[in-house]
């Protein structure tokens, strides 16, 4: 991919791999974009299986040292991007999952996953899914409340087992990012507080039925610079050592994920320098033997998906223009919930005249928009790409205005592969019924 040949920000060329703009098409591997769109219909989301490799490949290279010994471990955060097949490409690498439901960890068992690879994290698990985690041997449950520590204990108690638990720490760094998806501050529902961190392991290390195994902390989402990750490092690396002096002896650091993408205006850390940084901060203060686990999610998937629309309607007015596709804040709801920048390319070129436009939904809702002031050449029918949707996209679509949930197509090469079908309206109307009629 040249120079971008509009006015609007693209993620750099080496971001985006798996995506190509050749000769003015647009191609995913060795597929056109265009072409997926007429064969599959729109919206559709489109996942580069060789982008996800790529991505995953970049952690485990930085993971491993000089001499090939491993220093960390990755379990891909599942809420990016659930989908059976982009969960079972990570396995096949080698991957353990981070989950935050029961659904997710059902997820991960039916892929076949080890159950020794699997994190469970979560403000509010449900009793019924901290029966299921105990049972199957999850690796650890990340705990974030005294309340939820005594509930774990007492059904480890029922089930006749020890949990294996680590507590989150809410290190207090700002992360800055949006608020919606900052989660290490002192007023974030998420962890426990930093200054209560120590009682709270006093007290879960009284708790027969617990295995006190680790420490985690998750400080936010969309993360553009390693200076807060040090920071909440360090302020955890001390609670490491003073939980040692107390006689609490961990085995694991959890860091999270968080690691921010390129959508076009960002230069987040490479893979490797972020993980780099950790990791040499981690030996340079002695704590190499401590097993430590990553939680990547929108790094490992963000940019290697991309949803696909067919342009409705043009509508020209005095003030704005709107080009109004078949995709909608149900699809794709980050624009409307955290009003975030996704590049939006057209998939052909007709000669018509660039003109800005708001690119808007169908749906009832002035917050129902895509893109604002983009630069666009194009008419009705054609098709548009929206880039770098592979995290936080399907995952977070619903079925408002009864709109049934897109298709998902994983590429291979010059393969592609349904790994979800289309809803169809029939299906989301079966799970309803009306009242018995009154005689
Ligand atoms: C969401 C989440 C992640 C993944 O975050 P990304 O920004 O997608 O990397 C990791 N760990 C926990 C606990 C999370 O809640």
């Amino acid at each position: 991919m040249s120079k971008p040949n509009h006015l609007d920000p693209l993620p750099a060329s080496q971001n985006l791999a798996g995506f190509s703009e050749r000769d003015g098409h647009w191609f995913i591997e060795e597929l056109s974009l265009t072409q997926l769109a007429e064969q599959f219909g729109t919206p559709l989301y489109v996942y580069s299986k060789n982008a996800l490799v790529t991505a995953f490949t970049a952690y485990e290279q930085a993971c491993l040292n000089v001499d090939g010994k491993r220093r960390a471990r990755i379990f891909f955060a599942v809420k990016a991007n659930s989908n059976l097949a982009v969960m079972n490409c990570f396995k096949e690498l080698g991957a353990g999952f981070d989950l935050v439901s029961g659904g997710e960890l059902e997820r991960a068992l039916l892929i076949g996953a080890d159950p020794a690879s699997l994190v469970f994290a979560g403000v509010g698990k449900s009793a019924a899914e901290i029966r299921l985690a105990l049972r199957v041997g999850v690796k650890c449950l990340n705990v974030e409340s005294i309340a939820e520590l005594e509930q774990i204990n007492h059904i480890a108690a029922e089930l006749s087992c020890r949990a294996p638990i680590s507590l989150r720490v809410n290190p207090d760094v700002d992360a800055q990012t949006h608020p919606y998806i900052s989660t290490g501050l002192k007023d974030n529902k998420f962890g426990i507080a930093y200054h209560e961190i120590l009682k709270t392991y006093r007290e879960a290390a009284l708790l027969s039925h617990l295995d006190v195994v680790g420490i985690d902390c998750h400080i936010g989402s969309q993360i553009t610079s390693t200076a807060p990750y040090l920071d909440a490092l360090d302020k955890v690396l001390d609670l490491v050592t003073q939980l040692k002096k107390g006689g609490i002896g961990l085995r694991h650091l959890d860091l999270g994920g968080g690691l921010g993408i390129d959508y076009g205006n960002e230069s987040p850390p490479a893979t490797t320098e972020f993980t780099n940084a950790l990791l040499d901060r981690i030996a340079e203060r002695g704590f190499a033997n401590l097993e430590i686990l990553l939680e990547p999610g929108r790094s490992l998937v963000g940019n290697a998906g991309a949803l696909l629309t067919r342009v409705e309607y043009i509508k020209l007015g005095a003030s704005k223009n709107f080009c109004i596709v078949d995709a909608a804040m149900n699809d794709l709801l980050r624009p409307a919930l955290y009003s975030a920048y996704h590049a939006i390319v057209a998939l052909q070129k007709n000669g018509v005249e660039a003109q800005i436009y708001d690119v808007v939904g169908p749906v009832c809702e002035s917050g129902d928009w895509l893109g604002k002031d983009r630069s666009l050449a194009i008419e009705a029918n054609d098709y548009l790409a929206i880039l770098s949707t592979g995290a936080y996209g399907f995952t977070m679509a619903s079925n408002y205005n009864t709109r049934p949930r897109p298709a998902e197509v994983m590429v291979d090469g010059n393969q592609a592969y349904i790994i979800r079908e289309r809803e169809t309206i029939t299906e989301l109307l079966s799970k309803e019924r009306l009242l018995p009629q009154k005689k």
